[in-house]
């Protein structure tokens, strides 16, 4: 293992309370914002009190959601209207996404948000309160623009500190900002040598004091760690895709895996940055080859051996690929006279529904007369150990680090011609379709099933805005050119089955209308109550691929088992419309 960086930080709120004293501020109040959980921030405000200092401590993360949270009495509230800024330099809907999910908290109360026409940061509050009194807040965003780690101009969060005597406080760059930034250069400064890859894995082992704090709706959550992890990882991939001269964004790519661990400290803010050899261990602790019956109802994660029995209940003719680091991907066969159909799941493999539901759905096809069909549940299986490493400590974190393989690119863009000793995972693939002869690709996706978020690169994840919030279980359909008709049937027969599913189109509409007062915009087509995207896209051979997107990042329990059953649904479904539509 080779150390590339290492270092602690003084802890802001440390330094604050070290700082001011009683006499230097006599009795003007101080503020300040930090990316604190809130039971941080109060014990550093009564410590201040202990010399003296009058203090309040408020969160630089989503500060109007912690001004609700924090400030104000919600349930002596009638009416809130929020003026939101609109800065040149984000996206117009920024500062709306950031106050999500408001309006979900604010359950009976009237609640209207509008743009604002200048970009100070900084909201306008107005609360109506319950006995008729009303009152006017200014509640402040601090926020800075600067040039972030893809050399993109970006404007973001940042800490703030106002005295008494100063009426815009000043920047205050908090332990959080600079432990990223310091890490980050470490890596970037690094004489990386060669090409890809660069390397087996990259660790970044943090630990930060701040607590996850639930928010008492739905799966969200209010993460500092989660969203280190996020930006970390994604701002790496930026730095490595500039540095193997490709466009932001490709996901091409191939540095390595790149592996951010953000772990809870009991006040420690420390980071370390190591080069480690690829892990091959194989399974995790709770990997049991699970019966159908209990397949049917995992609500969590299934490991490898699940995975195992399952295909040997499915049956058919094994086939199987390599990964980076040995690992196998793992497929059946089987063989029959209808129209054959591909099945695969875990492509990116945080998400984690579509590998349970595509071995119920097999296994339930397995029996049907004539059925023809591949099935591949778990095509990054790299990926997918790293999920289950993270996910240990820290089980409720999106880990978009589990996404892509351990050479560090998304499978589906391994191209064969230029892949040469790499093709891997993407060969289970090929073999599929050609074992096969599929004209429909049943590809198996999920997304966050919470807020995501990159706080320190401008918030709004790059290249990803369109899934930042969660907005129900999502159809995504590409096409060659002359298959239109067949495709939009599809998503007609599919969505129209799906809707006879208690509860999932109930799911989708409050997703939807969060959505929509948040993000503005929806930007997709609704089919039969299921939010679908149909394109053109000649990138894959096979020239059908329905994609099934269930925010299931990170859902465990019931909500877990709900997704693997739409799913497992939706392929049932699709394989049936299929061989109607195929014959007439
Ligand atoms: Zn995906």
């Amino acid at each position: 293992m080779t150390v590339l960086f290492e270092a602690s930080f003084e802890r802001t709120l440390d330094r604050l309370c070290a700082q001011l004293n009683g006499g230097a501020q006599s009795g003007n109040l101080v503020e300040a914002w930090t990316f604190d959980d809130a039971r941080s921030r109060r014990a550093a405000e009564r410590r201040l009190v202990e010399r003296g200092v009058s203090a309040r401590l408020r969160s630089a993360y989503k500060p109007l959601l912690h001004f609700f949270l924090e400030e104000v009495q919600r349930r002596d509230l009638a009416a809130v209207t929020v003026a939101y800024p609109v800065h040149q330099q984000a996206p117009a809907n920024r500062f709306l996404l950031e106050a999500y999910p408001l309006a979900a908290l604010l359950d009976g109360v009237e609640v209207a948000f509008r743009p604002r026409a200048d970009g100070a940061f900084h909201y306008d509050v107005t609360l109506t309160f319950k006995d008729g009194r009303r009152e006017e807040q200014r509640v402040a965003a601090p926020n800075r623009v600067h040039t972030d780690m893809a050399g993109e101009t970006s404007v973001s969060p940042t800490g703030w500190l106002r005295l008494g005597n100063n009426e815009d406080g000043e920047r205050l760059e908090t332990d959080y900002e600079r432990l990223f930034e310091a890490a980050m250069t470490a890596i970037i400064a690094h004489p990386w040598a060669g090409g890809e890859p660069y390397f087996e894995e990259l660790s970044i082992r943090a630990d930060y004091p701040a607590e996850d704090e639930p928010l008492d709706f739905a799966d969200e959550v209010v993460s500092l760690r989660e969203a280190l992890h996020e930006d970390f990882y994604f701002s790496l991939l930026e730095v490595f895709q500039r540095k193997s001269g490709r466009p932001l964004g490709d996901r091409g790519l191939k540095p390595g895996q790149i592996a951010p661990d953000i772990g809870l400290s009991d006040g420690a803010v420390r980071v370390r940055v190591e080069l480690r050899p690829l892990s091959c261990d194989a399974a995790t602790a709770a990997d049991e080859p699970l019966d159908a019956p209990l397949l049917d109802r995992a609500a969590a994660p299934i490991g490898d051996a699940a995975i195992r029995a399952g295909l040997e209940r499915i049956g058919g003719e094994p086939f199987e690929a390599g990964t980076r680091s040995g690992r196998r991907v793992l497929a059946r066969y089987v063989r029959g006279s209808d129209a054959p159909v591909m099945i695969s799941g875990g492509q990116h493999a945080n998400e984690t529904t579509g590998v349970a539901g595509a071995l119920r759905a097999a296994s339930r096809l397995a029996q049907r007369p004539g059925a023809h069909f591949t099935v591949s549940p778990l095509e990054n299986p790299d990926g997918y150990a790293l999920h289950q490493r993270l996910r240990t400590d820290n089980p409720r974190h999106m880990h978009h680090a589990a996404r892509y393989t351990a050479l560090g690119d998304d499978l589906e863009y391994r191209n064969p011609v230029e892949a040469g000793p790499h093709l891997n995972e993407k060969a289970i693939r090929l073999e599929a379709e050609r074992l096969s002869g599929a004209r429909l690709h049943l590809n198996l996706h999920g997304y966050p099933s919470h807020e995501w978020t990159r706080p320190l690169s401008g918030y709004v994840p790059r290249n990803f805005a369109m899934w930042t919030l969660p907005k129900g279980f999502f159809l995504v359909m590409r096409h060659h050119a002359g298959w239109e008709t067949a495709a939009e049937r599809l998503l007609d027969r599919v969505t129209a089955h799906l809707a006879t599913i208690p509860e999932l189109a109930a799911r989708n509409a409050e997703q939807i209308a969060l959505y929509e007062i948040h993000a503005g915009e929806t930007g997709f087509r609704l089919i039969n109550g299921f939010p679908c995207l149909s394109s053109l896209d000649e990138r894959s051979t096979v020239p059908v691929t329905l994609i099934t997107e269930y925010p299931d990042e990170t859902i465990y329990g019931d909500a877990f088992i709900q997704g693997h059953t739409a799913q497992m649904a939706t392929v049932l479904a699709a394989y049936e419309a299929w061989q109607e539509l195929i014959v007439s």
